[in-house]
């Protein structure tokens, strides 16, 4: 991949505690950076042109050539054939609407002068996959968004549904598109929970899911989950600050993780408290007397 440097140190065959396995994390100048820096006759026409688009006007300010050279290539490589509306601008990042290959696709943009980005590097500091990362705010986000790629990837191998990771490119991460025919699927906090029983069961065996395969989601709670409608699944959403389970502050994360949800599902009515979930999720295998 280029002159870039990897981080990921860790050799698998090194270390048999999963969440540690190599994953390939290269931040360097990826091909988007070097379509904005040439900037030819074609991207200048996309970036007019996207820049001209009512969902972009009011963004335009916060995304950088580069950014629009990665959406560009994401284009080029047929990942998005066009873009719809903005479904979400939070404080690090926008989440579009676009139309994918042959599917809705959901491109999430992360800005590079995301506000708290001290914050982010704090969690990738204690991540063994991303050793060695500069400081610079640039490298930083790039790193973000591939991390949040590898833990939907490594969510979804886990068993626990997720929006199915497709690409990324510089900052840029497009995902399958959880969505009803009205719009976005709503969150968790939207909806009226028929059942919350079976709701908190699902919940809690995903979270036992992402624990075994070494991850904690860090940013877990009624915001980060949504419901498809399509087929009645709970979906994590917002990945990209998950930890592995060797973070220094793995265990705080979990235990928050585990007081946000506890705390949504007594409100439900459910007499569940933070303790019994973190028991059931660190809980290495199911209980064969439950049914
Ligand atoms: P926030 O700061 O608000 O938590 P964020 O920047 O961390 O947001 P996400 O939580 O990943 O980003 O996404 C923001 C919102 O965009 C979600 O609450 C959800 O409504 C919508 N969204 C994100 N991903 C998808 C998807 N794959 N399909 C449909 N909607 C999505
Ligand atoms: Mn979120």
């Amino acid at each position: 991949m280029g002159q870039g440097t990897e981080y990921g140190l860790v050799d698998v065959d090194e270390v048999d505690t999963p969440g540690d396995e190599w994953e390939e994390i290269d931040v360097s100048d990826t091909e988007a950076d070097r379509i904005a820096r040439k900037r030819d006759r074609e991207f200048e026409q996309f970036e007019e042109r996207i820049k001209d688009a009512d969902q972009f006007k009011v963004e335009q300010s916060v995304f950088d050539d580069a950014t629009f050279a990665a959406l560009y290539k994401l284009v080029q490589d047929g990942y998005v054939e066009a873009f719809g509306g903005p479904l979400s601008t939070g404080k690090e990042a926008n989440v579009y609407h676009a139309l994918g290959d042959d599917r809705e696709v959901a491109v999430k943009i992360y800005r590079i002068n995301a506000s708290n980005f001290r914050q982010m590097r704090d969690y990738l500091e204690g991540d063994p996959r991303f050793e060695g990362l500069g400081g610079q705010k640039k490298d930083v986000v790039l790193a973000w968004t591939k991390k949040e790629l590898a833990n939907l990837r490594r969510a979804q191998a886990a068993g626990v549904r997720v929006p199915e990771p497709i690409a990324t490119e510089r900052n840029v991460l497009v995902m399958e598109y959880i969505g009803t025919e009205d719009g976005r699927a709503k969150r968790l906090g939207e909806v009226h929970i028929e059942n919350p029983q079976t709701a908190y069961e699902v919940m809690r065996e995903y979270m036992r899911r992402l624990y075994s395969a070494g991850l904690i989601h860090g940013d877990l709670s009624e915001y980060n989950v949504v419901f498809d409608e399509a087929d009645g699944q709970l979906v994590f959403i917002d990945l990209g600050q998950a930890v592995t389970v060797h973070h220094p502050n793995s265990r705080e994360f979990l235990e928050r993780d585990c007081r946000n949800v506890a705390s949504f599902f007594s409100r439900q009515g459910l007499d569940v408290t933070a303790d019994d979930l973190l028991e059931f999720v660190t809980s290495p295998e199911p209980d064969p007397s439950r049914d």
